[in-house]
């Protein structure tokens, strides 16, 4: 009998831009998380299930091998640090950047050529105090957990660094982005003694989520 197959995944976004890459391997997912409260979701394929856990958790669950493989954001990699996963493939889905931004009456390059200490908000501490570190700009990190567009308008942080995708949100809230730190994506990520013991079903598994994979545009 083929070992199980389990693979860690957040719901929303990253849940639905890999349904397609699982078709792709021949894996159907049975259940719509949205509808069930079910944690451990069945597929088509007997050997294989889904375990949704929390994006930030993803890491955690696959390094300590709770999860053979899953699909986590490079901004959660980064901050996780990524040890013990091996990352064979950029899936290239759920793509957005970690910009800088704050209040449209802030003036961010001034503060930033004045030398002052800046308070930033932000789930993201690791590329925020390795961003400014590198800019030379002093910095004050407050870390949020959620709904980092409130720290601005409330006068909690100068600026915040977040996830931005259309740029909606920050509309929304009179928030300008004002850099862009980095582009991100979403990584397969897979435990590395399971692609040792669980390699022959594994392997094909990479293989046909590689060659779904979209390019990006050039
Ligand atoms: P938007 O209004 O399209 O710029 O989206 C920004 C909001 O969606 C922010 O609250 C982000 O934290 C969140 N967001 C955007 N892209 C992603 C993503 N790829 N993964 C998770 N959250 C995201």
């Amino acid at each position: 009998m083929s070992p199980t197959i389990t693979l860690a995944l957040s719901k929303g976004r990253i849940f639905d831009e890999t349904l397609p890459l699982l078709a792709a391997a021949g894996i159907e997912v049975l259940e719509d998380p949205e509808k069930s409260r079910k944690l451990i979701l069945p597929t088509n394929q007997p050997d294989v299930r889904v375990v949704l856990v929390r994006a930030t958790d993803v890491p955690t669950y696959v390094e300590h091998g709770g999860a053979d493989l899953g699909v986590t954001g490079k901004d959660t990699l980064i901050e996780h640090g990524g040890q013990g996963l091996y990352q064979p493939l950029d899936l290239n889905i759920a793509r957005c950047r970690v910009s800088v931004a704050v209040r449209a009456d802030f003036d961010y390059a001034s503060a930033v050529r004045q030398g002052s200490r800046l308070r930033v908000a932000t789930k993201y501490t690791s590329i925020a105090r390795d961003f400014f570190a590198a800019k030379g700009v002093h910095v004050d990190l407050i870390k949020l957990y959620g709904s980092m567009e409130l720290a601005p308008l409330t006068g909690l942080a100068d600026a915040i660094v977040d996830l931005v995708s259309t740029g909606n949100t920050l509309k929304a809230n009179q928030l300008v982005e004002v850099e862009r730190i980095m582009d991100i994506s979403s990584r397969l990520v897979v435990n590395q003694a399971a692609l040792k013991l669980k390699q022959a079903r594994l392997r094909p598994l990479l293989d046909a989520f590689a060659k779904a994979v979209t390019p990006i545009p050039a």
